[in-house]
């Protein structure tokens, strides 16, 4: 049995891997040096040519860090690294909790520090060179250590609290859990944009003036009232521009990037905002929250079968069974449905998209949202004709392609 579960762990790694390769192979070969029609007028000939580099480079660059991962876990899984983890930390202390939470951080910390070099090489090297880096150094040191120090924090306190319910709540043990996520979960939709973002970014209200009055128009229109527009400084990082929703209830905000203000018309910026008060309106962020719970549900109830399994922990090369050996094994066997659980949640996302851009569109903005999107596509070298199946997988928006020609079609209009 033990040796059953090791072997289907190493399969499942392999499986994994292979899949992701597949994909980038099929995105590369769709690369293509001369302009296909279907972006005629989207792209020129010569940023068509640098985004398509840009794919190359990417792709090549996610070759390299893929397949390190890929050698470190079979190493640590061939050469029982987690074992000897194991063994390292119970030398330590043999309280549990504390054994646990010794083990996570040591693997966190040490697999962040021997992959901080492609870190680099991603911000330093391939997005400098391609022109959209703004990060120093200094904002780079200090966005590692506040990670650290916030992952640390959130994922101790949950680790803590799941072991708590597992060894004092017996069969109450699933309900006290989803319990706690839920709470924790809305808690964070809430005041993410409060407590989190701050710590990384500097948000400020939308200043009175015609880009405010055209907003204050259009949720007049649209019977949305938003009070809570910001500006967060994503310049601070990269040339690249996005917008979100975030909040529920009277916690909700609209923010916008810096860059997208500095990219966009006045007019696009208000279609690009009706889209996103489109996901408010239809209830997405509802919904999300709804998903996301759905899966942890799903994840804590096979948690609660699988961790009294001692096996589980001899699999991976563990002595004596142990909660988070438990847990280091549950988590690789897990990943495949991860995967498929990944696949529904893109599918709903890019149905909610278009539902949102079909929202813009209703208010007479679909034209400047497309125009929008091209502009920004294009100044973030998109890839615009990705594989069918890479989108199926990965893509929790349609391409803009797609998007263009939903718009299109609603509009009455031939489809490109
Ligand atoms: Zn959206």
């Amino acid at each position: 049995m033990v040796h059953t579960i090791f072997w289907i762990i190493i399969g499942i790694v392999i499986f994994d891997y292979l899949l992701e390769k597949f994909l980038d192979y099929l995105n590369y070969t769709s690369i293509q040096d001369t302009i296909p029609d279907q972006l005629e007028g989207i792209y020129d000939e010569e940023k068509y040519r640098k985004s398509q580099q840009y794919e190359k480079t990417n792709l090549a660059f996610s070759m390299v860090t893929s397949t390190f991962s890929f050698i470190i876990i079979l190493v640590l899984l061939f050469a029982d690294g987690f074992a000897f983890l194991d063994n390292y930390v119970s030398n330590i202390t043999h309280n549990e909790y504390l054994r646990a939470l010794l083990f996570f951080g040591i693997f966190g910390l040490s697999m962040d520090i021997i992959t901080i070099p492609f870190q680099i090489y991603g911000i330093f090297v391939i997005e400098e060179k391609f022109g959209f880096n703004k990060t120093t150094v200094h904002t780079f040191i200090i966005d590692k250590f506040k990670g650290l120090l916030i992952g640390a924090l959130i994922g101790g306190v949950l680790l803590v609290f799941i072991m708590w319910a597992w060894s004092e709540t017996g069969n109450w043990f699933w309900l006290i859990v989803m319990g706690g996520i839920s709470a924790f979960s809305i808690f964070m939709t809430m005041f993410y944009s409060r407590l989190i973002v701050p710590l990384f970014n500097k948000q400020t209200p939308l200043e009175e003036g015609s880009l405010k009055l055209a907003i204050v128009n259009f949720s007049e229109k649209a019977g949305f009232k938003i009070d809570n527009i910001f500006i967060i400084d994503g310049s601070k990082r990269s040339t690249k521009a996005n917008a979100y929703f975030s909040g529920l209830g009277h916690k909700k905000r609209i923010v916008l990037y810096d860059t997208l203000i500095s990219e966009l018309k006045e007019s696009e910026i208000v279609a690009v905002l009706a889209h996103e008060v489109g996901h408010y309106k239809l209830k997405h962020v509802y919904l999300g929250l709804l998903l996301s719970l759905l899966q942890s549900a799903l994840m804590i109830g096979l948690l609660f079968f699988a961790i009294s399994k001692p096996e589980l922990s001899f699999a991976i090369g563990a002595t004596s069974p142990s909660f988070y050996m438990g847990l280091v094994a549950f988590g690789l066997l897990f990943s495949p449905i991860s995967t498929i659980i990944g696949i529904m949640l893109n599918m709903v996302s890019r149905k909610h998209e278009y539902q949102a851009d079909s929202f813009a569109n209703s208010y007479g903005y679909g034209v400047e949202l497309i125009d929008g999107l091209i502009v920004l596509s294009v100044s973030s070298l998109s890839n615009l004709t990705p594989h069918w199946l890479y989108v199926f997988f990965h893509y929790s928006h349609p391409t803009l392609l797609q998007r263009k020609n939903a718009i299109m079609k609603q509009q009455g209009g031939d489809s490109i």
